[in-house]
């Protein structure tokens, strides 16, 4: 039998078609780097106009509990630290840093030798890495890591379990999003380095069995991982259905472990952890190589030119304008993939740490929206077991305590009801308003 959840879920046209080799993506002589591009309280800057700075040093600390530190991805001068239109259209602070010629040379050469050395089995190896939880913990919070599946959570705090010892860490290789592929490349290009990253998170987390969780349309990844892990102790590569949204962290709970997350519960209320795949070879950097969080793949796809499809390993404040592609017309630009992405408002803006992709889609005629027949389509995909008609209506008609108790906050937002929907109704839209308002 195939692990899965059990509950809803749909299987939209999956449009994997980016090439899995990863480009380096040249750094830019000017970022835009966001103080914020994790959950919680944005970094306090440590750099100010006018200073120097090195590649990979901290330019803003962790401010407060929820939060995590943000470093410079190119060495240069500091031009401004500033107020900027992110790329989802919502303002933040950014430290803006310029290269000049012979910094941009020599960081280009130092990444390019370092990235021949990632490539090497034999350097970096951290089985018997010497390190106590906290140390590694500390480790995670200096190199300023956060979720990169999308989700951005300061992974210090989330390793930082409380009351509740996990006996399980789930490292989440789904990548259910249809068109991305950022994970799918980096399992396949680095498989030794994401599961030398996976042993280390289990450890911060003090969790003794790591399964890493990869839908099974992702045979060469399944493969690469497998073999990467069979010299691991306490270490088990799982293939899981595809089905999306298998990589939601409630659904990889359920479908690998059989335990359920109640109601409003925490998933460490399971004993278990999840993290994705990418944030696991952050930490490998990390620690192995005190390398802090400032540049990842993301995948550039969508209707575009086919061999314009790539992975990109590509800086953070990198704008996205840089990254080579063809905008089709009436374009619509969506930060990650098509169901639990943002829209791109400002493409001047730049790439930051959960940026997973990019995509470019042409908009074809507005769909009409009809009234609701009451098929149960919506009720029936729902992997969290809602009633999203309701909510929607809910939200419409701004009855936030019906909503909040109609359970709104289970909702994971993954857009399975509105995908499903026969007569188009913007259900998601409505159910985002009521959570937020209800809260
Ligand atoms: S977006 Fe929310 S309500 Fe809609 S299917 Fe997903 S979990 Fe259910
Ligand atoms: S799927 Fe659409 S039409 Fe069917 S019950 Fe839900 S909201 Fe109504």
């Amino acid at each position: 039998m195939r692990l899965t959840f059990k509950k809803g879920g749909i299987h939209p046209a999956e449009n994997k078609t980016a090439s899995t080799r990863i480009e380096m993506q040249p750094l830019p002589m000017t970022v835009c780097v966001p103080l914020s591009q994790h959950i919680g309280a944005p970094a306090e800057p440590t750099a100010r106009r006018g200073d120097k700075v090195e590649r990979g040093q901290l330019i803003g600390r962790a401010a407060g509990t929820v939060s995590a530190n943000v470093h410079a991805p190119i060495s240069g001068t500091v031009a401004s630290v500033d107020n900027a239109v992110l790329a989802d259209g919502r303002p933040g602070r950014v430290v803006i840093i310029k290269a000049d010629e012979e910094s941009h040379a020599a960081d280009t050469a130092a990444r390019e030798e370092y990235w021949k050395k990632v490539a090497d089995s034999s350097f970096g190896d951290t089985s018997n890495d010497p390190h106590t939880p906290e140390e590694l913990r500390d480790m995670i919070l200096g190199a300023g890591i956060s979720g990169m599946g999308g989700a951005t959570f300061p992974t210090h705090v989330k390793l930082k379990t409380g009351a509740v010892k996990p006996d399980i860490m789930i490292i989440n290789g789904c990548e259910c999003e249809p068109y991305l592929m950022c994970d799918d490349a980096l399992m396949r290009n680095y498989a030794l380095r994401v599961v030398q990253g996976s042993q280390l998170l289990a450890r911060a987390a003090g969790a003794e069995k790591t399964i890493i969780a990869i839908e099974d349309n992702k045979p060469e990844a399944i493969d690469a991982m497998r073999k990467a892990a069979a010299a691991f102790d306490g270490m088990e590569v799982v293939a899981v259905k595809t089905k999306y949204p298998q990589g939601g962290e409630k659904q990889l709970i359920a479908a690998v472990t059989g335990r359920y997350v109640a109601s409003g519960a925490l998933p460490i209320s399971t004993g278990v952890v999840v993290d994705n795949v990418a944030t696991a070879f952050a930490v490998w950097q990390a620690v192995a190589t005190s390398t802090p969080l400032i540049e990842r793949v993301i995948t550039v796809t969508g209707d575009i030119p086919a061999p314009e499809r790539k992975n990109y390993l590509t800086a953070t404040g990198t704008p996205l304008s840089e990254l080579p592609f063809t905008l089709p017309e009436n374009a619509k630009a969506i930060l990650g993939g098509p169901m639990m992405g943002r829209c791109a408002v400002n493409l001047d803006a730049p790439v930051t740490k959960g940026t997973s992709g990019l995509l470019l889609k042409s908009t074809g005629a507005k769909r009409t929206v009809y009234p609701c027949i009451r098929c149960g389509a919506c009720v029936d995909v729902c992997p969290m077991g809602l009633e999203p008609y309701l909510l929607a209506t809910y939200g419409r008609l701004h009855r936030w305590d019906d909503a909040r108790q109609a359970d709104v906050a289970d909702c994971l937002e993954c857009g399975s009801c509105s995908y499903a929907c026969p007569s188009n109704r913007p259900i998601l839209d409505f159910i985002r308003i009521a959570k937020k308002r209800s809260r």
